[in-house]
């Protein structure tokens, strides 16, 4: 038995992500494979589905990148990220079974040569690991060269399948276009390549186990779905906020801003699975039909409503976790005058009959007073005020993304006493708690639903394109006026006041970070 046969073995006893059924054999070509996101939070995520035994035991993984390495080089890097001897998973012999399986390929991403020598590469390796044609390309590279790519791998021939029962698929990363009008031609691109069926666009915050119990929540239950509508719900906040200042992002997001980054991709795929119908099977078509739908129901931004409905906010100086820390303009690489967003609050509307007159509250900023991801459904109050005097809460029910991932509701209960007082209180369940273990890295996840062909948790091309459409005007707007003045919150802070106004302004307020 080698390494990889005993360490599954170990985890069918104890492991809830270990899988029945491998995956079929495939070859995995990484571009960028010397870059951050490769070898950070893929080739990591790639260790765990080795280790659960989700991939072929004959697996190869091809990093193709222009940095100059030897295959030893890219197995030293890539090892370099994977879990230490003393964490889970971390054990030598596993860790060195995993990186046998890695070979490296230094190309040019533009270079026609470079992926005629692939193709003989992977005929090679297809041949010699009998991995029976699967192949699986993951674009991990900055977004101008995604397309560079996809033309080249469909010239080489790479992009159609080998024979009627081998797979060819792409991975391609976010974000996927700059505004609608990239993201079209993107797609045009690609499709002109790969059938929609072979593309798979990742958000990865769909590959999070706490996303996808939203559906669970919602859908394999019976006593919430029929409370989830404008009879019931007063509204809807979804928060992304990190604590995090721009770090070695900077080149990125001085051309990107939160809204590109966090709103048009993952806020409004939260708000899609909150405000979708029940698709009929949790299968992909079915749920990404569900899905578009809200995305089409959202109520356009009409200019004269942006100023309104949106506000836009970027960090001073300030103090996160009793640390000082700089300003965005002071972060390495931004402009001195940059008018970059770090933060956005808005409110919309999804004009269709479950949701009329509901409105959704989002915001996402940096260097906010905590790092928090979370969905809170916020129910009208009681019709009829039988405990005159006391002052009740609106009942909550709040979907934990992350850090603490979980649910509570909050509600109100009788303190103990002679006197009738209430007070809110919450029934909570933890992951970690219930389940014994934290939730599976999201990367992990979707690679494993890729290979397996099964696309639900990835976008479709229309729902992109729809998800650009009600961001463009926004943008357009803000491009067509100077920005407010900048900085105006600090870092450490909840946001810009006036992102406190929105709420305000309609009688409501923002649950504190
Ligand atoms: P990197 O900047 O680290 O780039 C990855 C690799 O691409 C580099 O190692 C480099 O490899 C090559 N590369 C870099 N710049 C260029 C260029 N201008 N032209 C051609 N090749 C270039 O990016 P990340 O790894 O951070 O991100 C990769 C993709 O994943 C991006 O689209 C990003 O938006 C997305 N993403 C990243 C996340 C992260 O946490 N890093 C999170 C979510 C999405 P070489 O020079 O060796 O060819």
């Amino acid at each position: 038995m080698d390494a990889h046969s005993a360490d599954v073995a170990e985890a069918t006893q104890t492991d809830a992500y270990y899988c029945e059924v491998p995956s079929d054999p495939c070859l995995i070509v990484m571009f960028g494979a010397s870059g951050d996101l490769a070898r950070r939070k893929l080739l990591p995520a790639l260790y765990d589905l080795a280790l659960h035994s989700c991939l072929a035991p004959r697996f190869r993984l091809l990093g193709f990148a222009r940095t100059g390495m030897r295959d030893d080089d890219f197995r030293k890097s890539a090892g370099e990220f994977l879990p230490k001897a003393e964490e889970p998973g971390g054990a030598s012999g596993k860790k060195e079974d995993f990186l046998q399986h890695l070979q490296y390929f230094k190309g040019d991403y533009d270079d026609p040569d470079a992926y005629q020598q692939l193709v003989k590469r992977l005929e090679e390796l297809d041949r010699e690991r009998q991995l029976g044609g699967n192949r699986l390309f993951y674009l991990a590279v900055p977004p101008e060269v995604y397309m560079r790519i996809v033309e080249h791998l469909g010239k080489a021939g790479l992009a159609k399948p080998v024979s009627d029962k081998a797979w060819t698929r792409v991975i391609i990363e976010k974000p996927f276009g700059h505004d609608g009008a990239s993201a079209r031609e993107l797609n045009e691109k690609v499709l002109s390549v790969f059938d929609e069926s072979q593309i798979y666009r990742i958000d990865h915050y769909l590959g999070k186990e706490t996303v996808q119990n939203l559906l669970v929540f919602r859908f394999g239950n019976g006593i919430f779905e029929p409370l989830w509508n404008r009879n019931y719900i007063d509204h809807v906040q979804i928060t992304a906020a990190e604590s995090l200042g721009v770090e070695n992002r900077a080149a990125f997001y001085e051309s990107a801003g939160a809204l590109r980054d966090m709103i048009q991709s993952h806020v409004l795929q939260l708000t899609s699975l909150v405000a979708m119908e029940a698709p009929a099977t949790f299968e992909a078509t079915s749920v990404r039909n569900e899905k578009i739908k809200v995305l089409q129901s959202i109520r356009p931004f009409a200019t004269e409503t942006i100023w309104k409905s949106v506000v836009r906010g970027q960090y001073g100086p300030g103090n996160v976790d009793g640390k000082p820390v700089p300003g965005y303009r002071q972060e390495p690489g931004v402009k001195r005058d940059s008018a970059a967003e770090t933060f956005v609050a808005l409110k919309l509307h999804v004009d269709n009959w479950r949701w009329s007159g509901v409105p959704f509250y989002l915001r996402t900023g940096k260097r906010l007073a905590r790092p928090l991801t979370e969905i809170a459904i916020r129910f009208r109050q009681a019709p009829h005020r039988v405990f005159r005097g006391e002052n009740l809460e609106e009942n909550s029910l709040v979907l934990n993304i992350q850090p603490d991932e979980g649910i509570s509701l909050s509600f109100g209960a009788k303190s103990p006493g002679a006197q009738m007082h209430i007070q809110s209180v919450t029934m909570d369940f933890q992951y970690k708690r219930a389940f014994g273990s934290g939730p599976r890295s999201a990367y992990s996840t979707l690679i494993n639903d890729c290979i397996r062909g099964e696309a639900t948790l990835f976008d479709r091309a229309d729902s992109v394109e729809a998800a650009w459409a009600l961001v463009d005007p926004i943008l357009d707007a803000w491009k067509s006026a100077s920005a407010p003045p900048f900085p105006n919150y600090p870092a450490g802070s909840d946001g810009p006041r006036a992102a406190d106004d929105l709420a305000s302004s309609d009688g409501r307020r923002w649950r504190a970070l």
